[in-house]
């Protein structure tokens, strides 16, 4: 039997091996191979028996795996779908939707086995009858008496290696190798409301959900606490009731705890979480407890996508709006689209939930592709938000915030309530300007500016992660004489303290909540209404109910307006409404500031004085006119290179070499927003069309004609379909 396996390495093609024919082997089945000098763990995507003379060239497969971390049919046509309309070699695509342990190395049975330390007879006794233990074996002796501990629970307790094997050697305790019992198979029955009772927009929302007639996605568009996670659990709960699982995506970002709560409780069942910060072990096993059934309702960002589920009924995708949906490097997929994919073909419902939906998805509702569902008040006492613009061409600001800010900083506090003060910028400050020859420190291996952090003393670069220490001489000129530009969260910090030296402030970003749990911490004490004034990034700008806070100030607008991005300003809009979300969740109503240059401007008074979907209309019909995105398709050929004319004589070639059509326009080379990132140049080809089809016939056109070409040394090239502009 001849097989065709893709290797995980990044290769466009698969590559044939013989079986013996009377080994079990499926489509999926994962099988160890020779490739060059290596060992390597593959997939079967296809299988033909035949009764020709199998060539001497071809090599036979090593082994079959054990069947367990198999890929199911519907994941491996996820995958060759993906690979297929992203351009993306199928290895790397599986490299993306296997859990390393399930790729890396045979199935390591104890996936499912645990060990325990357990006390030994002669332990008990010990335990009963000496009194005279040091506090160390104490503590062990107490942890392990009832029941027996695995290592990592030891650990975490304080237990020291040595000390078991302490234990270990007199006999006193011994470990103990137990089947994991999968945690709980059916939900309990026992689903609480509390005292939730739907409105008629929710009703109604329910009611639409549930007509069977037409097979669309569904666009649930509902203002922040609105009750779209409502939505999601009523929508859930009778495909859990039949035995299935469900589906959740959520985005990257902190937004975990709070919503997982809310779905054990309400089901009284654990949910399984996938995310980044997994172990590789943890990963594999909810791989297969999701595979085999196991798990109910699974939670996980974007990777998440490719989980195997057994009897998936409907599919979740909360934020849809979100970037982090969209894998920016590598296999550039869009876990949203896949999950529409994945909902089309497994013929399951699948809701795309947002305050804000991207303009492509509202473009999808607009043509009849989407179904879009309406929640436009608020079902608990809580009004509307305000938004008022603070025109800072008019009125000065101190250290990033005008006096009308502090002003309204100072009656929020006075009232007992809390003010979120809003940046998209961590760090002290953005920009350090020499004043003796007026150059801007920036990064020697990219090129940005380098961001000031004042906690750690360092200029840091924000794309490549560089560090130098601080204060630093000009680069240029060796002057001492520089002058710390622009508002950071540090540096806003930092004059809140000094102002409100009374209160307690609270800082949120990447940099302070580094650590595991600190953001579940500072929810909590946000909660408890301990800091009076947060501030933050967009980590806090998402998902969070802070009932308690009535005040948002959006720092610095302008950005969004001189970006060279054309999505610069749907991003904009949709921040806005995202923080100013966070003011006015509980009985009083909340008021947002929108500190900015370019108050006039007509979109943001679209966006604040009629809502988002005027907003959006507004943009799309931009877009139209443009010949942009959504309302066209765009697909883009990225390259870098060390060497600047390389990256563009290369995409130069692409593009003479792409054939005409009136259908297609081809813009660049263009430099990438970020232009040099780690010393590689990056420069990219668009191409953008009403035609999907003739964008795909391009693309492959592209590939044939890259590697017919000898590739430029040092150059990388990639595909990125739908692509979103991010850097
Ligand atoms: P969203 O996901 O749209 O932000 P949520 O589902 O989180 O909205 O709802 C916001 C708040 O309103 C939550 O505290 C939720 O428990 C509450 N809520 C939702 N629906 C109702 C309802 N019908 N009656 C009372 N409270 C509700
Ligand atoms: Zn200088
Ligand atoms: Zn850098």
């Amino acid at each position: 039997m001849l097989i065709s396996v893709a290797i995980p390495k990044p290769i466009r093609n698969t590559f044939t091996y013989e079986a013996l024919p009377d080994v079990q082997i499926n489509l999926g089945s994962r099988v160890s191979v020779s490739f060059g000098n290596q060992t390597l763990i593959g997939i079967v995507v296809e299988k033909e028996t035949s009764d020709k003379k199998i060539s001497s060239r071809i090599k036979r497969i090593n082994a079959v795996l054990d069947s367990r971390g198999d890929m199911p049919i519907d994941i491996l046509n996820l995958c060759l779908w993906a690979a297929d309309y992203y351009h993306h070699p199928i290895g790397d695509v599986f490299t993306n939707a296997l859990p390393a342990l399930l790729r890396a190395q045979e199935t390591k049975s104890n996936l499912f086995v645990e060990r325990k330390l357990s006390l030994t007879s002669l332990g008990h006794e010990l335990n009963r009858s000496t009194k005279k233990l040091s506090t160390k074996k104490k503590l062990l002796f107490g942890l392990i008496q009832k029941e027996g501990k695995t290592r990592d629970a030891l650990f975490k307790s304080g237990i020291k290696p040595y000390l078991i094997r302490v234990f270990l050697n007199e006999g006193w305790a011994y470990w103990h190798t137990t089947k994991r019992e999968p945690e709980e198979k059916t939900p309990q029955r026992n689903i609480s409301y509390g005292d939730l009772i739907l409105n008629r927009d929710q009703e109604n929302v329910i009611a639409q959900l549930s007509l069977k007639d037409e097979n669309k996605p569904f666009l649930l568009q509902g203002i922040t606490g609105s009750g779209k996670t409502e939505i999601y659990l009523r929508a859930i709960e009778p495909h859990l009731e039949r035995g299935g699982q469900a589906l959740i995506l959520v985005p990257e970002i902190g937004l975990t705890p709070q919503i997982v709560s809310r779905f054990e409780n309400r089901f009284c069942t654990r949910v399984s979480v996938i995310n980044s910060s997994l172990t590789d072990k943890q990963r594999a096993k909810a791989w297969i407890e999701a595979k085999e059934g196991e798990n109910r309702i699974i939670l996980g960002t974007r990777s998440a996508i490719f989980t195997p589920l057994k009897n998936l009924g409907i599919i979740i995708v909360d934020e849809e709006h979100d970037l982090s949906y969209k894998q920016q490097e590598g296999f550039r997929y869009s876990a949203r689209d896949l999950a529409i994919y994945r909902s089309h073909t497994e013929r399951i419902p699948i809701i795309l939930g947002s305050a804000t939906p991207s303009l492509e998805s509202l473009f999808n509702a607009e043509r009849g592709k989407y179904k879009k569902l309406l929640l436009d008040s608020r079902p608990t006492e809580s009004h509307p938000e305000t938004y008022r613009v603070v025109d800072t061409s008019q009125f000065p600001s101190r250290e990033g915030l005008t006096q009308f800010a502090l002003r309204s900083i100072r009656k929020t506090l006075a009232s007992g309530k809390q003010a979120l003060v809003f940046v998209n910028q961590r760090g002290f400050c953005p920009i350090l300007l020499c004043e003796e020859c007026k150059q801007v420190a920036t990064c020697d291996r990219c090129q940005v500016r380098l961001t000031y952090h004042q906690t750690t003393e360092v200029l840091s670069c924000h794309h490549c992660g560089r560090i130098k220490s601080y204060p630093a001489p000009c680069d240029s000129c060796g002057s001492s004489r520089l002058i710390q530009l622009g508002v950071g969260t540090e540096r806003l910090e930092k004059f809140l303290k000094d102002v409100f030296p009374e209160e307690e402030i609270l800082r949120i970003d990447s940099d302070s909540m580094r650590k595991k749990n600190s953001m579940r911490l500072a929810i909590e004490k946000i909660k408890e209404d301990k800091p009076r004034i947060l501030i933050g990034t967009q980590i806090l700008a998402k998902g969070h109910h802070f009932p308690n806070i009535t005040l948002v100030i959006i720092v610095n607008a302008d950005a969004g307006f001189y970006s060279a991005d054309f999505r610069a300003l749907e991003r904009l809009g949709q921040t806005i409404l995202q923080v100013g979300g966070r003011a006015g969740r509980g009985k009083h109503r909340g008021e947002v500031l929108i500190q900015t240059q370019f108050g006039n401007q007509e979109t943001l008074q679209k966006l604040i004085k009629t809502g988002y979907q005027k907003f959006a209309e507004h943009l799309l019909k931009e877009r139209a006119d443009a010949s942009l995105p959504p309302v066209r398709y765009e697909v883009a050929v990225h390259t870098e290179c060390p060497e600047q004319d390389v990256a563009v004589d290369f995409l130069q070639n692409i593009k003479k070499g792409i054939a005409k059509s009136n259908d297609l326009s081809v813009a660049g080379p263009l430099p990438a927003i970020i232009e040099k990132k780690n010393n590689r140049f990056r420069q990219k080809l668009i191409l953008i069309s009403k035609e999907r089809e003739l964008l795909h016939k391009k693309l492959s056109e592209i590939e044939r004609f890259i590697s017919r070409s000898k590739l430029p040394r040092g150059l990388k090239w990639s595909i990125d379909v739908d692509p979103l502009n991010m850097v």
